[in-house]
């Protein structure tokens, strides 16, 4: 899990604090842009939000970040990133914002801790996963449905476990799985996956992974914990109870970016940025998943946040001009 013990956490205050960059998010994008703009003396504050590290600080191993040959823990390398940045002057805060008001500047930010003011705003706020929104989804959350693997897969060793999805994520998190599971059975709506060639290879040829094709989930049955789930193939229209004890659905997902719907350019709830990440609104800049719908890399994200402080950079020196 991510390093709890370097996150300062604020103290509730009336006042409305003063800050020259606010990054809001705690993810690959906004601990990059947090290190650039410390380097660049704009005195950055990251308020984390709950997902200390983002979604990444929930992947087990990342083998596709340059520069560690052996892979690296998702946890690992938040931390890393948030060690880097505060050697610069970052300062890192466990606080979430809830609301914005983007109209005027300094732009104004309410988090659990109370106000900001910032001359420059970086929204890295990441995503959420989707859920399936089935019957007994929500009732069974944390009682063997889950959208984690790595926080939830010990729980299931030696169980069998059913994973939703036909994307890199179902696949990557399904591998995982197998370490603790006795089979891990992944349910796909059509015939072929999504996912990339060399997770599909490891995937199909894995013992322990079976796929059921064409097929949906219709409802998750159990009282106390997860003990089936209905399913229905698209093709033949025949409608199966299939035994688990868990479930993980990977079906993609959704920007956190509620926050800001009316004040800046989205597209499909993704914030609208060009290639200098600025948003409609000059100022405010936006970096990672609550930006990008295509990559959704630790690599692109961390990039997009580099990208997101350079030009808040530029855009403070002309402001002070
Ligand atoms: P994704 O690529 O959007 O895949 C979502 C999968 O869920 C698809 O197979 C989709 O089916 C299925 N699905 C969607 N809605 C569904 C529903 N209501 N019921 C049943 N199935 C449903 O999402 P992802 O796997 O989370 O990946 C997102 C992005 O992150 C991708 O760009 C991916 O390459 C990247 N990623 C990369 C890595 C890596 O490089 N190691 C790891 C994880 C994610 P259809 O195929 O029929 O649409």
């Amino acid at each position: 899990m991510f390093d709890m013990t370097n996150i300062n956490v604020n103290s509730s205050s009336s006042e409305s604090r003063h800050v020259k960059t606010l990054i809001l998010g705690s993810g690959p994008a906004g601990l990059a842009a947090a290190l650039y703009a410390a380097r660049a003396d704009l005195e950055p504050l990251v308020l984390t939000g709950t997902e200390l590290g983002g979604q990444a600080a929930l992947t087990f191993a990342i083998e596709n970040y340059p520069g560690f040959p052996e892979g690296v823990g998702g946890a690992e390398l938040g931390d890393l990133f948030q060690k880097q940045a505060e050697r610069f002057g970052a300062r890192v805060e466990f606080d979430s914002a809830y609301s914005a008001d983007l109209s005027s500047r300094p732009f104004k930010v309410t988090a659990d801790s109370g106000d900001f003011q910032a001359d420059s705003l970086i929204i890295a706020t990441g995503a959420s996963p989707i859920h399936l929104n089935i019957p007994g989804e929500t009732q069974q959350t944390g009682k063997g449905v889950s959208y984690c693997a790595t926080c939830d897969g010990w729980f299931f060793k030696d169980k069998k476990v059913v994973v939703v999805g036909g994307g890199d994520s179902a696949l990557e998190e399904g591998l995982f799985l197998t370490r603790y599971a006795s089979s891990v059975t992944i349910f796909h709506r059509r015939d072929s996956l999504r996912a990339g060639a060399v997770l599909q290879k490891r995937a199909l040829a894995h013992p322990k992974m079976k796929f059921v094709w064409n097929t949906v989930l219709t409802e998750v049955v159990g009282d106390e914990k997860v003990e089936a789930v209905k399913t229905k193939n698209l093709q033949t229209g025949e409608e199966s109870v299939f035994p688990t004890d868990g479930l993980f659905i990977f079906i993609g997902h959704t920007p956190n970016t509620k926050m800001f719907e009316g004040q800046l350019e989205m597209e499909n709830g993704y914030i609208k940025v060009d290639e200098r990440m600025n948003t409609s609104v000059e100022g405010v800049y936006a970096a990672g998943e609550a930006a990008d719908s295509h990559f959704r890399q630790v690599v692109t994200s961390a990039g997009m946040g580099a990208a997101a402080a350079i030009e808040v950079t530029h855009f403070l020196e002309r402001e002070t001009a």
